[in-house]
């Protein structure tokens, strides 16, 4: 066995250059969604339910794991991280996580970002900066305050808003992700675009997806995004955008205010088939598909032992294993039961 990391090397050091991964479609993956804890302090009607149960600290993968974990990945030709969760910026020291993995900006990283409710970004926006974070995914599906806490249950729409101010002032390019909910926010999409847009921000809207123990009630607030797009072409005149950000929405520019919009639509019009992605969860399960329930335990391997090569064979077998594509059309209609697992467990 190799011996443990020495003091301020790179944990990429410990893992020999390896092959791309690519699954059995051909498909290469380079973009990792890394959740970094299932606890939030918002609890979403779509995301989570009241009464939440969180796994145990003890079976979380520490800041040093999911330090040595991106760097596997980066190895293996990731050269994207988003950080994400639960909330991600509520796990303890979360800064000395994304300081360890800013030294992978010199191992091949191109990218390190997040999703994060913003209801943290106030405390942490010049932290990220520093660390090389450029661009933040902030959610937000209403500007409506009262609905904000309906939807968010514990939320405050304030805080969020002084964190996407804090998040600008740093220099971190903004953009707003957004489900639509039918009945809920139904009547904001304008409003959403036009005021992000003032601001200098993308918006994605993203379709509610059928996950979690309440997936049934994301099934009836179900909306399918042209309606998005029907009511946002009634005001303003949306043509298709060359721009890809290496995810899955589709994006249009907005000729009235000279920014861009989103969509994500995994039910509608699903994106499988140029998948680049893997998530994995805070407790180091490889998700390849977020829509199916296949996974690989990557805690084991990687505490098996330091020199990384358990943990590089799970991969290989991971990407051999990744699934064409999700379910969720199948779910949705009732031919299939809904996933239990909730994106808040998968990373968003
Ligand atoms: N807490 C952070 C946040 O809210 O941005 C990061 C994690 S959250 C799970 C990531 C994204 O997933 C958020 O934009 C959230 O709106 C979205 N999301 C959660 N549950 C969803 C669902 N069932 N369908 C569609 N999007 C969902
Ligand atoms: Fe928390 Fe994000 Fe899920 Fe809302 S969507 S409950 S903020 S993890």
């Amino acid at each position: 066995m190799r011996p443990h990391k020495l003091e301020n090397q790179s944990p990429a050091a410990e893992f020999p250059a390896s092959a791309p991964l690519i699954d059995s479609y051909a498909r290469r993956i380079d973009y990792i969604r890394l959740s970094v804890t299932d606890r939030c302090d918002f609890r979403c009607v779509y995301c989570m339910s009241e009464n939440m149960n969180f796994l145990p600290k003890a079976d979380l993968l520490t800041l040093e794991e999911l330090e040595r974990l991106s760097a596997a990945f980066v190895a293996r030709g990731v050269h994207k991280i988003r950080i994400t969760g639960g909330e991600p910026l509520v796990r303890r020291n979360i800064m000395q996580l994304f300081r360890g993995l800013a030294r992978l900006f010199d191992q091949g990283l191109r990218e390190l970002t997040l999703t994060t409710n913003g209801s943290q970004l106030a405390r942490f926006a010049q932290d990220l900066a520093d660390c090389g974070v450029r661009r933040v995914n902030v959610s937000l599906d209403t500007l409506d305050p009262e609905k904000f806490r309906a939807i968010t249950r514990w939320g405050d729409m304030a805080r969020v808003l002084d964190g996407i101010e804090a998040a600008r002032a740093a220099g971190l390019k903004v953009k707003i992700n957004c489900v639509a909910l039918k009945g809920v926010n139904e009547d904001e999409f304008l409003a959403l675009v036009e005021w992000a847009h003032d601001l200098g921000m993308e918006v994605s809207f993203i379709e509610a997806m059928p996950l979690g123990e309440d997936a049934v009630h994301n099934i009836e607030s179900f909306l399918p995004l042209d309606v998005v797009t029907e009511a946002l072409s009634r005001r303003l005149t949306l043509s298709p955008s060359t721009h890809a950000s290496g995810g899955p929405a589709r994006f249009f520019d907005v000729a009235e205010t000279g920014g861009r919009v989103g969509f994500i639509t995994p039910l509608s019009q699903h994106f499988c088939d140029s998948c680049n992605r893997v998530r994995v969860t805070c407790t180091g399960a490889l998700y390849t598909c977020l829509g199916q329930e296949d996974r690989t335990d990557l805690r084991g391997p990687l505490r098996a032992s330091m020199d990384g090569a358990a943990l590089h064979a799970a991969l290989d077998d991971a990407m051999r294993r990744k699934p064409r594509g999700h379910d969720f059309v199948a779910q949705w209609s009732g031919a299939l039961a809904p996933s239990k697992r909730p994106m808040s467990m998968t990373g968003g």
